[in-house]
């Protein structure tokens, strides 16, 4: 009995041991490979004052956790600007007087 190879597009034997090199590629290409992010200089500073690019995910985790960033999309926004946009005066409101009740 023989199987066709998408690797070489040749058949090979399935009583005769699979070709190394073929089974290889077939392995490598059933893993998920994650690529590393390219590096990139980033729109906020780092804890200096100061722009440094970013040479990878790794790098990009800790700019983040160091500095309190959130990513939102591409941009960072600092922990200093909270964004009350999405919450209504009642709604803060109602929390003040949940605080106060207590
Ligand atoms: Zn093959």
């Amino acid at each position: 009995m023989q199987r066709f190879c998408k690797i070489c597009n040749g058949w090979h034997d399935l009583d005769e041991p699979w070709p190394r090199q073929c089974s290889v590629k077939v392995s490598i290409s059933g893993l998920q490979i994650v690529k590393d992010i390219e590096p990139y200089m980033p729109v906020a500073a780092d804890t200096d004052g100061k722009i440094h690019a970013i040479g990878g995910r790794r790098q990009h985790r800790e700019f983040l956790r160091r500095n309190n960033y959130v990513e939102v999309g591409n941009e960072l926004k600092g922990p200093s600007r909270p964004e009350l946009d999405h919450t209504s005066k009642a709604d803060i409101k109602q929390a003040i007087d949940q605080v106060r009740r207590r």
